[in-house]
């Protein structure tokens, strides 16, 4: 077996809090069937580092703060658990409302993390739509009140349909911040800390960002557990 502090030095990775060690393959990972028949279709060889720490810790149900790079594998990261997350739960029939809500910011990220959803969720039964400004809403409106577990959104549209009563977020119990440093910076703050407020207190969240600044850090304090665990991969700029 690999040597854990080694791997960590090596690849110039941080983690605080009482972490489970990282993964270095795909079968420690214990993925349903479904989804690894996806990860082999993909062609991937083994977990980015990103991937490698941050399975372990949110199929464990822990809080995460995930700090690396763009194009380091971060969708994988929180998609593949939230997955899990949601085949836990009690079947969602028509009606019921999502388990799972991933917030990005913008129309292009929303619809690439969609994508992933789709593709690594539907063998395992899990049903997903993505909610976007600058489109009509009736498609939008029709797939949320269609029973689904996952949710993927920007959040100003996701606050509207909130505040119509069309997206409810009682189930919600996994809670995704992707890029949330381009969210503070695009001027998303207030629609974030609006939604965060009505989602249960018992919930697992998880944030993502490139970079780790005092705005970004504020966020993470007030809608993360204290007991989350923080994982940087190389050098961030704060
Ligand atoms: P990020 O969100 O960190 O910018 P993405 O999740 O968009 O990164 O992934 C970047 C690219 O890496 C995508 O094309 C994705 O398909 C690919 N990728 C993800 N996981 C792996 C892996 N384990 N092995 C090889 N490629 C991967
Ligand atoms: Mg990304």
């Amino acid at each position: 077996m690999m040597d854990i502090q080694h791997f960590l030095t090596n690849n110039q990775i941080t983690i605080d809090g009482n972490a489970p060690r990282p993964l270095f393959n795909f079968d420690e990972a214990n993925f349903p069937e479904p989804v690894m028949e996806t990860i082999i279709q993909c062609g991937f060889q083994k977990p980015t580092l990103i991937q490698s720490c941050s399975w372990p810790i949110l199929l464990s149900g822990l809080d995460l703060i995930g700090i690396a790079l763009t194009g380091s594998g971060k969708t994988l990261a929180f998609i593949l658990p939230a997955i899990i997350h949601a085949s836990h739960q009690e079947f969602v029939k028509p009606g019921d409302s999502p388990i799972v809500l991933i917030m990005a910011p913008t129309r292009e990220l929303v619809q690439q993390i969609h994508t992933v959803a789709h593709q690594f969720g539907q063998l395992a039964q899990c049903r997903t739509t993505v909610i976007f400004g600058g489109a009509s809403k009736e498609f939008q409106r029709n797939s949320l009140l269609s029973g689904l577990e996952v949710v993927i959104g920007t959040p100003g549209r996701l606050l509207d349909f909130i505040e119509e009563g069309i997206l409810k977020l009682d189930r919600i119990t996994y809670l995704v911040l992707d890029e949330a440093d381009r969210m503070l910076d695009m001027g998303f703050e207030p629609q974030i800390r609006q939604i965060c407020e009505r989602i249960r207190s018992d919930r697992q969240t998880t944030m993502f960002s490139a970079t780790w600044p005092k705005e970004v850090r504020k966020l993470a304090n007030k809608f993360l557990s204290t007991n989350r665990i923080h994982v940087t991969i190389g050098n961030v700029i704060l």
